[in-house]
């Protein structure tokens, strides 16, 4: 056995020293509890208000998982004193490696809630010798730390999208930050409350005057919500749910056309359903001629299709009259067909137009709402499921942030100094 004091420069922990170590069992991969003591103390300090006292009470001997020492777990070992404190009356002593009331320090939770980025928590415990939710707890302390650590930006852009969650309860709200592609709150429900809630929570005031526009689908009472809550932010409706609409128009033209047809016409249409959705610049080769064969003989289906294709132009457009007149084109275009679905559509696209025009002042960036929402789902599936809406949030806030992006920024997380008091 080296000497105390190498055992000490061993353990690296500010203020202590090594005592004694105490070998648990004889075989080569036995757990090791170290004994250690403060040293070079001026008091101890309260956990409540964080003041320096020598009015001690009593003292009770502790234990803290910490880092191995190469195959030996280590176990420390300290008489936690507890302190009469002048304002906070009777408090345990606070120690620098760990938590509050953790039982693992705090470069042992860095580690393992960095291990849970990229591997299953399950996997995680049994690599650094702890149970599942002693890991899952070391995750979610990181997890608070990292987020609370970070900047709060102002983005220019959000988001509120709904996420479907499953049978019970059947949806959230996620609001994010469209600028940096990130998350930034969550709230179950798709209700104008939850939106409202989540801008007033999520947001302070600085950040709320910062908003120019809200990205949304067009679902009224996320409208209702940022009007009351940002009465100054301009509702953008998202591209991809005007075009989902579209697309549900095109299949309800398809549906009676083939309920109607005879069997020659059915033969036609038969397994054509994903096909037709599929826009026409995504359609190669023969899956091409087959389309054009479908269209040959159903003349209202091409029709639909191609007023289908056109909606999406209505973003190509720098000013509200050029997205106004290729509206107006648009309807003229629909007229005397008699296509009643394709009709309500338009409906839609008219009584919506000002969040559709909005696009030409407010560019907001649809693809990151898209590449959220596969990240989100991701996630969510990856969980099968989360009970605990904390962790989901701050799983989401990670996964989108990305933080880790390079080696330096691996290095930052691995060894930055979490073994001091905050
Ligand atoms: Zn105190």
């Amino acid at each position: 056995m080296g000497s105390r004091r190498e055992c000490t420069r061993i353990l690296g922990l500010e203020g202590y020293r090594v005592e004694q170590l105490e070998w648990e069992a004889e075989s080569s991969r036995a757990r090791i509890r170290i004994w250690i003591e403060r040293r070079g103390i001026r008091g101890y300090q309260c956990s409540g208000c964080g003041r320096r006292t020598w009015r001690l009470r009593d003292a009770k001997v502790r234990t803290w998982e910490d880092l191995p020492w190469a195959a030996h777990r280590v176990t420390l070992v300290y008489a936690q004193r507890r302190v009469r404190c002048r304002t906070c009356g009777i408090r345990t002593e606070r120690v620098g490696f760990a938590d509050g009331h953790a039982r693992i320090t705090r470069r042992l939770r860095q580690l393992i809630g960095l291990d849970c980025q990229s591997m299953p928590t399950s996997h995680a415990a049994v690599r650094h010798g702890v149970s599942w939710s002693k890991a899952r707890r070391a995750e979610k302390a990181f997890l608070t730390d990292w987020d609370q650590a970070r900047p709060r930006r102002r983005p220019r852009h959000l988001g509120a999208d709904e996420i479907h969650r499953g049978k019970r309860q059947k949806f959230y709200t996620v609001l994010s930050d469209l600028v940096h592609g990130e998350v930034m709150g969550l709230a179950p429900e798709r209700t104008e409350e939850s939106l409202a809630g989540l801008l007033t929570t999520c947001l302070d005031a600085r950040q709320r005057a910062a908003v120019e526009a809200v990205c949304t689908d067009m679902h009224r009472p996320y409208a209702n919500a940022v009007a009351q809550a940002l009465p100054q932010a301009t509702i953008v409706y998202d591209k991809f749910h005007v075009l989902q609409h579209a697309g549900a128009a095109l299949d309800e033209v398809r549906r009676p056309e083939f309920f109607r047809a005879g069997p020659v016409m059915r033969q036609f249409g038969r397994g054509k359903r994903w096909l037709l959705l599929r826009r026409w610049n995504t359609v190669r080769g023969s899956k091409r001629a087959e389309l054009c064969a479908l269209f040959a003989a159903n003349r209202r289906l091409f029709k639909a299709y191609i007023l289908r294709e056109h909606v999406d132009q209505l973003w190509t457009y720098k000013t509200r009259n050029g997205v106004a007149t290729c509206l107006w084109n648009w309807l003229k275009a629909l007229r005397w067909q008699r296509l009643p679905e394709m009709e309500k559509l338009g409906d839609t696209l008219v009584t919506h137009f000002d969040g559709i025009a909005a696009f030409c002042d407010h560019p907001v960036r649809f693809g990151v709402v898209e590449s959220l929402n596969t990240t989100i789902k991701g996630v969510i599936r990856r969980g099968r499921g989360m009970k605990d809406e904390t962790m989901l949030l701050l799983k989401l806030k990670w996964a989108t942030a990305r933080p880790i992006r390079s080696s330096k920024d691996l290095a930052k997380f691995l060894y930055s100094d979490v073994h001091s008091n905050r």
